[in-house]
């Protein structure tokens, strides 16, 4: 383990979340066993790829999250969509959680924290009661999607509410972690969170090789980092020989990542009133924006901002031609996919995987948004609806 603050080094310490020497964020080094090999592998989902996940797990609270579909565009091209909607309770947050909280058992833990713009709330919660864990959450106050609230109502969580955006509960968390030992953080600053969630590369490398681009809807910036560190784990073994570009996606309103890159600047400047539709990435202080911003240069990527509007799109779009529903935030990766195809710096033609990080419903305000037809009708003549658009169409 090394602090990328400070550089202060540990030998694996499940114990160890933030540098006991600064309190920055730690980065766990894994060597897979040289014997690694995907054929020899059992099971599906995250503890698929158990000898590559850091540290000691006598018990493991699983609900059967990862494996999730990747799905093929229609268009026919080599262009994935990663749902990961289909975790057990809707997000990608589902693979970290699972490490997060069996390191939490196996450490002794009995109560656990966590800030969330919704999703990590959902996730945690669940986990939570599956391991008879208490729980406080930490949520914005009417910031929240109210499907993601409604699922930690439903798994019996505390819920404390702030003014004002999630970063603020973020750092009362960090404090509150600092000062209280026996509270174990659920956000991404913790490390073990990552080590489930790098196994989206490897579900991805097992099932189509290595995409040319992958791209991440950013927030608190830990998942991309994540992704990057799974593909390169594999490339360190010598599984694959490259990996792909990483590109994250933030929403205009709350990019300080995407703006410190297309700047070629050394660090964001942090947003102070972030502000988007994509409620999940409406973050103005990433924690992890020093990883995010290694794994981006370090796979040769880039990042991009989208507004609103063009999420919208996307998130329409991606229903109505694909068939999937994926939340805005999770859909910022297909809307930064599209902009790269008319910027001109992705080709049709590229293998590239979007990560869709959440379902549709759990934003269900964002999904009656959108436009339908919705006629009140003489339930004895529906037949003068289709005739007449018969009609209209001829
Ligand atoms: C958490 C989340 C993100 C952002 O992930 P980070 O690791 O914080 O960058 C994006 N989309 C959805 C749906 C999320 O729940
Ligand atoms: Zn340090």
């Amino acid at each position: 383990m090394r602090c990328i603050e400070c550089g202060f080094q540990s030998e694996l310490d499940q114990k160890m979340i933030t540098c006991p020497r600064c309190g920055g964020i730690m980065e766990i080094s894994v060597k897979l066993p040289s014997s690694f090999s995907f054929s020899n592998l059992r099971g599906r989902g995250v503890w698929r790829y158990s000898q590559a996940i850091a540290g000691n797990y006598k018990k493991i609270i699983s609900i059967n999250e990862g494996g999730t579909p990747l799905i093929r565009t229609r268009t026919g091209k080599e262009v994935y969509f990663k749902f990961e909607g289909a975790n057990p309770t809707g997000s990608f947050k589902d693979r970290g959680m699972t490490v997060a909280i069996s390191s939490a058992v196996n450490e002794g833990y009995k109560i656990v924290v966590a800030a969330s713009t919704g999703n990590t709330a959902a996730s945690a919660a669940a986990y939570s009661a599956r391991a008879g864990l208490r729980i406080y959450l930490v949520l914005p106050k009417d910031k929240v999607a109210i499907g993601k609230l409604a699922q930690s109502i439903l798994y019996g969580a505390t819920i404390l509410e702030v003014e004002g955006s999630f970063d603020i509960g973020m750092k009362a968390v960090i404090k509150l972690y600092k000062e209280m030992g026996l509270v174990y953080p659920l956000n991404s600053f913790n490390p073990w969170r990552l080590e489930g969630q790098k196994t989206i590369a490897y579900e991805i490398t097992e099932e189509i090789g290595v995409p040319d681009y992958v791209f991440v809807p950013v927030g608190n910036a830990g998942n991309i980092y994540a992704i990057w560190k799974g593909f390169s784990e594999l490339m360190n073994l010598g599984i694959i020989d490259r990996i792909p570009r990483m590109v994250g996606v933030q929403a205009e309103g709350a990019s300080p990542i995407a703006k410190a890159i297309i700047n070629n600047q050394e660090a964001p400047q942090f947003v102070e009133n972030p502000e988007t539709i994509a409620t999940a990435i409406r973050i103005g202080k990433p924690v992890n924006w020093k990883k995010a911003m290694k794994a981006i240069k370090e796979s040769q990527g880039t990042a991009i901002y989208v507004n609103d509007a063009e999420i919208m799109e996307a998130q329409r779009e991606l229903a109505r031609t694909e068939g999937i529903g994926a939340e805005p935030a999770s859909v910022a990766s297909f809307a930064g996919y599209k902009k790269a195809i008319e910027q001109g710096w992705v080709d049709r033609d590229n293998k590239v995987v979007m990560i869709l990080t959440g379902h549709s419903l759990k934003d269900p305000d964002s999904m009656i948004r959108s436009s339908a037809r919705r006629i009140v009708v003489n339930p004895d003549h529906l037949e003068n609806i289709i005739l007449g658009d018969l009609n209209a169409s001829s």
